[in-house]
């Protein structure tokens, strides 16, 4: 109805829209309120899916008729990272208060690339207080980004120019004149890094995937050995990447040992700490992070651990002068000033390839605000004090097998049936009942060859009845697909 728009695309009753935009805030607040209630997910039924076809509308509709589209086609049908009972891959739940920031920040529609204007500055200072946390310097460069894999790709392009000086960004790689530039992960990093490798250039078999010890971390003296065997080669090592909170099984990387290797010859020291960074806040766990702050850079989400809703991922740099050196660039019409709105540079599209870019900082600025560091923490350690219970309760049940140790908020076990593939299609069909059963959702993984159920607890809302609640719903659905006489995961062995 484009008569409710006829001046321009404000409304041309306020009153009324005003009415229909409590509805809709209310209708969110409720949803956040109840959503223990709801299933944790759903399939999307076929009709669901097909509504959503239709032409590109020439003609408005009204927009409560829209939201109510919303209500019935989109709300019940999200992947349900918010739910408590989601232990799926590694997701944050965000909070209402995240919520509300958000809508904050589309009201002002602030452009964050630049100019001088507070939404700059409290980017600004949540990157203080990220240099704070990790005991970086003042004079560190920090941005908030999609998420990790583009704050990883940020860090490599920033050691990339530190590596060959600003040729590469005339010239590219044959800056290096010849010279082969190596990298180095482990075999659990997250896929991001060997695709950031691609991106830049260097390509995938420029990456040694370092293997691992028995506590799935990085093995620091396989390291070594593969830098010293590159070095004899007359290759280059420039970049090394630990992981603090690998997505498979949360293991942290030994960061001292890691950071001394690199720094022995002279290679960039990135911490890819996309959930696990923020670790950080709790004191129980930071110990657990040694070594982080002899980073060079940091990437890591605030919209996983830090529970700021969608997307929030942010990259630190110890030198935010090497950042700037990697992005900025001059242009005409981007040109600075002393005074004006033209002011204040460098900006924030001087350290990353985004010139337009949203008002992330906000829901992040507001959450560590409204929680505090210390609250935030408590949430993350909690998350991890359910983990240690779900492991407890794999333990105390014969049918079920951990299958690796719980280093932070990651349980990967699977129910241990004769053996062999048919095990893996049974572990296989159990995560889909347990979707499709609307209690829990936890997602797969494999883990030395053998594929497991993973529930990762991030999820403030998480407790330990949701993962009762699984483990409960698991023994039903194993029982069902077993044949008689085989031990379904029953409770407690002895108790
Ligand atoms: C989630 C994750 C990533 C990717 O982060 P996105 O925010 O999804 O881009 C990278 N590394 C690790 C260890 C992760 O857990």
């Amino acid at each position: 109805m484009s008569k409710k728009f006829s001046k321009t695309l404000d409304p041309d009753d306020w009153e009324g829209f005003r009415v229909q935009g409590h509805r809709m805030l209310d209708g969110m607040l409720d949803y956040l309120e109840s959503i223990r209630a709801r299933p944790v997910w759903q399939p999307i039924p076929g009709e669901v899916r097909e509504s959503m076809r239709e032409p590109l509308p020439s003609q408005g509709e009204d927009l409560d008729g829209v939201y109510r589209r919303f209500l019935e086609s989109v709300l019940p049908y999200t992947a349900a990272n918010a739910h408590p009972g989601f232990f799926g891959w590694v997701q944050g739940g965000g909070t209402p208060v995240g919520m509300l920031a958000e809508m904050l920040a589309a009201g002002l529609n602030a452009n964050v690339g630049g100019r001088d204007q507070m939404p700059v500055e409290v980017e600004r200072q949540v990157v203080r207080w990220m240099a704070e946390l990790f005991d970086f310097p003042d004079s560190a460069g920090g941005l908030f980004v999609t998420g990790t894999s583009m704050a990883n790709f940020i860090a490599l392009l920033v050691a990339r120019t530190r590596a060959l000086g600003d040729a590469v960004r005339e010239h590219g790689l044959a800056a290096s004149g010849g010279a082969q530039l190596v990298a180095y992960t482990s075999e659990a990093a997250h896929g991001c890094v060997a695709q950031a490798m691609e991106l830049a250039g260097f390509g995938r078999a420029a990456l040694r995937m370092v293997a691992l010890n028995e506590r799935f971390e990085m093995d620091a003296g396989a390291l070594e050995l593969a830098i010293q065997a590159d070095l004899a080669a007359g290759l280059r090592p420039f970049f090394v990447a630990a992981t603090a909170g690998t997505v498979d099984v949360g293991a942290v990387d030994d960061l001292i040992a890691i950071g001394a290797i690199a720094r022995r010859h002279g290679a960039w020291f990135h911490v890819d700490g996309a959930y696990g960074a923020l670790a950080r806040l709790s004191a129980e766990l930071a110990p657990r992070l040694a070594g982080i702050e002899q980073a060079d850079s940091i990437a890591f989400d605030f919209h996983k651990w830090g529970q700021v809703p969608y997307d929030a991922g942010f990259v630190l740099v110890r030198d935010g002068a090497a950042q700037q050196a990697a992005f900025a660039a001059p242009a005409a019409y981007l040109r600075r000033d002393a005074r004006g709105l033209s002011a204040g540079s460098p900006w924030p599209c001087d350290l990353g390839p985004d010139l337009s870019r949203g008002f992330r900082a906000l829901k992040a600025w507001f959450t560590i605000k409204v929680y505090g560091s210390e609250r935030l923490g408590e949430a993350i350690a909690e998350s991890c004090a359910i983990a240690r219970y779900l492991a407890d309760q794999v333990a105390l049940r014969p049918a079920l097998e951990l299958l690796a140790p719980v280093s932070l908020n990651i349980v990967c076990f699977r129910y241990r049936g004769e053996s062999g593939a048919a095990d893996d299609q049974l572990n296989a069909a159990l995560v889909a009942d347990l979707q499709e059963s609307g209690v829990a959702a936890p997602s797969l993984t494999t883990v030395r060859g053998r594929l497991a159920i993973r529930a990762a607890v991030v999820n403030h809302r998480t407790q330990r009845r949701d993962i009762d609640a699984m483990l409960d719903a698991l023994q039903v659905m194993a029982a069902a697909r077993l044949p008689a006489g085989v031990p379904a995961p029953s409770g407690p062995a002895a108790a």
